[in-house]
């Protein structure tokens, strides 16, 4: 079903295209109006089981918004995780449109193009912090849930690096360039509306998932916490996320989602003071003991992105056991922040 919202900003209209695998509901497509033709913003997963292979809800939200695929002049995506990226290839080829991206989302499509180097990748991760070989398979085999709703890989013909200003339908947007959920991550800023289109940078209820992954961000919670600030910085009033209903009050949100990195932070730094520990330890104690391979995966990549900030910031460091495990242990000059 197609939840098509006309939302009270003129000229953006928010179409939620239904997802329905891998715990992923839905994604919402913006629809930015440009006179006589539309940038859509994200674009949702191709369904090759669906004999439209996804595209009808798409079609029926441009429709919604008084397009038609032949006006969409631009494909902006947020970042190149499959949900808001899978079908921009096939719409690619429908519209003759542009892709426009962040130019770090280069390393996704790379990963896309090598799946196996990528699994293969993850799985040496997972032997180095503790995860056991049986488990190890199912738990890289994230991208192989992923990948069948990836329609082609598609690199950006227009590559963003951040503070570029488009003009659409009279506004201004800026382009912010806002790395931790995802290394090539952008959000779209109105000033004059007071109006983030946020992606997964911002979610309503959840707080969005920062993965650490071997070859990516050396450490994307950082990064995560710096983009969150950024976007405080800029005070808006109004975010359209990647996913669920509009929000007011970011800066609020953005509060309690640095509350929750930062005690998490601290649970996992006290935790490594009390007892050195592998990541697979932290994970299971920190993080409720996930059942779901996807949700234990989450969970250690999670703990990974925080152990890197807290070495990079000097309080942990690596020393590896005698079965070859790596195990994280407290710096003498650590102190309590
Ligand atoms: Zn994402």
């Amino acid at each position: 079903m197609n939840e098509l919202v006309m939302d009270a900003v003129p000229g953006v209209t928010r179409v939620a295209l239904p997802v329905g695998v891998n715990a992923v509901e839905s994604v919402n497509m913006y629809v930015l109006a440009d006179g006589d033709s539309v940038t859509v913003v994200d674009c949702g997963v191709w369904r090759p089981d669906l004999p439209d292979g996804g595209l009808a809800a798409l079609e029926a939200g441009l429709e919604g918004a008084g397009y038609a695929l032949r006006d969409v002049s631009r494909i902006l995506v947020t970042h190149a995780h499959i949900d808001h990226y899978g079908l921009a290839g096939r719409l690619m080829e429908l519209t003759g449109a542009g892709l426009s991206m962040h130019a770090m989302t280069d390393l996704d499509c790379e990963k896309y193009r090598h799946p196996d180097t990528a699994r293969a990748r993850r799985r040496d991760t997972y032997a180095d912090h503790g995860v056991s070989e049986l488990e190890r398979t199912d738990l890289a085999d994230h991208l192989t849930r992923w990948l069948p709703y990836l329609h082609s890989v598609v690199e950006a013909s227009t590559r963003y690096r951040g503070g570029e200003k488009l003009d659409i339908g009279g506004d201004t947007w800026e382009v912010v360039h806002t790395p931790g959920h995802s290394l090539g991550h952008v959000c779209l800023w109105s000033p004059a509306r007071g109006l983030l289109l946020s992606g997964d940078h911002l979610l309503p209820g959840i707080t969005p998932p920062v993965a650490f992954e071997r070859g990516f961000d050396a450490d994307p919670l950082r990064s995560y916490l710096d983009s969150l600030r950024a976007i405080a910085d800029r005070g808006p009033t109004l975010v359209y996320p990647g996913h669920g209903r509009p929000f007011g009050d970011a800066v609020g949100r953005i509060e309690a989602i640095l509350r929750t990195k930062t005690r998490r932070l601290e649970k996992i730094r006290r935790a490594i003071e009390a007892k050195p520990s592998t990541v697979t330890e932290l994970a299971d104690t920190l993080v409720a003991k996930a059942i779901l391979a996807h949700q234990r995966q989450l969970a250690l990549s999670e703990t990974l992105a925080h152990i890197a900030y807290l070495r990079w910031s000097g309080e942990v460091e690596r020393r590896t056991r005698p079965d070859g495990v790596y195990e994280w242990y407290c710096t003498s000059g650590a102190r309590a922040r």
